[in-house]
């Protein structure tokens, strides 16, 4: 890459292995069904969910919002953490284009919702509620530093829905770091849901995409929606080749972005003027604030760390900042990232 950027690991880009096979793709007309590199993904990241079908789209928040308006409808209800990305960062889009009304709930440090209030939630079968239809979770929890939520949570939302007859999607953007963290297979937190997305574009490096998985009833009417929101994509193997590469080759190695994440952490933890919880550092992710005797403030810093070092991090606030891990991010990365920080406050 042309700078060392921790903003996020969406700025990764495609790895060599991928750009010789995107040259070499086989493709037809996805819209036909006629692509035989998007079918082969979407194979592979059904049996890798253990789900019977998939579909490609083109965001994370596409397959989220197909996603929900292949379960729910106008005037139906969905419970959503109060930070979830469906809830915050998805311009809305459930009720922009759905007609859902988000039901939202408090989450803990981790992102979980209270199981008690999800509960209490459901709506009865009377006319004065929006009738619930869906409970949304999170895995990682992006909100929650990137915290890997463990199967026996869902498991527990499962429950509810059985008693409600309620469906579960979960934004899975980086289920793939959740899975690595906790050493599972991803199917494992999946087999709690109906429905998951995962992006391939984040630490799995592919450029372009995100994979809708779930029963073959459910992506059937996915597809449909995917019409609706105009994500038909034609040749889109040229793409998918990217993203078998992410599935093949670039799963187990998250472990090493969680390991350089908590490398970062614990050297952020030792330089004056810096807080941070290295205990809170399960996956790629690493949020960071500045002691109240620091006297600059985060976009200062970030400015002094790209003049000095070409070093690219994200301000999330006046005195906050989270820096994340990815593929481009090396040993020798985090090194300099630490030493930059501290000569800057040192400085200061
Ligand atoms: C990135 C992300 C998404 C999807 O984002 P896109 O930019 O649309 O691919 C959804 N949920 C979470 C938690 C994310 O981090």
């Amino acid at each position: 890459m042309d700078r060392i950027d921790f903003r996020s690991d969406t700025v990764s880009w495609p790895t060599p292995a991928m750009r010789e096979a995107m040259a070499q793709a086989k493709v037809g007309d996805d819209v036909y069904g006629e692509d035989p590199t998007v079918r082969e993904l979407e194979a592979l990241a059904a049996e890798m969910t253990g789900k019977e079908a998939a579909l490609f789209v083109a965001s994370g928040t596409m397959g989220n919002l197909v996603g929900i308006l292949a379960h729910a409808g106008r005037g139906d209800e969905a419970i959503v953490g109060q930070d979830a990305h469906t809830y915050l960062y998805e311009a809305g889009g459930m009720s922009t284009l759905g007609g859902i009304f988000p039901r939202v709930l408090a989450t803990d440090d981790m992102g979980r919702m209270d199981i008690t209030a999800v509960e209490t939630a459901v709506s009865p079968d009377d006319a004065h509620f929006p009738q619930t239809r869906l409970i949304l979770v999170e895995n990682s929890y992006g909100s929650k530093g990137g915290y890997p939520l463990p199967p026996a949570y869902f498991a527990d939302i499962r429950a509810v829905a059985d008693r409600h007859g309620l469906a579960v999607h979960m934004d899975g953007a980086r289920l793939f770091n959740a899975a690595v963290a906790q050493q599972i297979p991803a199917a494992d937190i999946t087999q709690h849901v109906d429905s998951v997305t995962f992006c391939l574009s984040k630490g799995l490096c592919a450029p372009v995409g995100s994979v809708l998985c779930g029963s073959a009833e459910f992506i059937r009417n996915a597809h449909r929606m995917r019409k609706v929101v105009g994500g038909g994509m034609r040749q889109a193997g040229v793409m998918a080749a990217a993203g078998l590469i992410s599935l093949r080759q670039m799963v187990d190695r998250l472990a090493d972005d969680h390991q350089r994440a908590q490398k970062l952490a614990l050297g952020l933890a030792q330089i004056p003027g810096v807080l941070v919880q290295p205990e809170m550092v399960k996956t790629n992710m690493v949020f960071f604030n500045l002691a109240p005797d620091v006297p600059i403030l985060a976009d200062v810093i970030t400015e002094a760390m790209q003049q000095r070092a070409n070093i690219w991090v994200g301000p999330t606030g006046w005195r906050s900042f989270r820096a994340v891990t990815h593929y481009w991010i090396g040993d020798q990365e985090i090194d300099l990232f630490l030493d930059t920080l501290r000569a800057i406050l040192a400085e200061a």
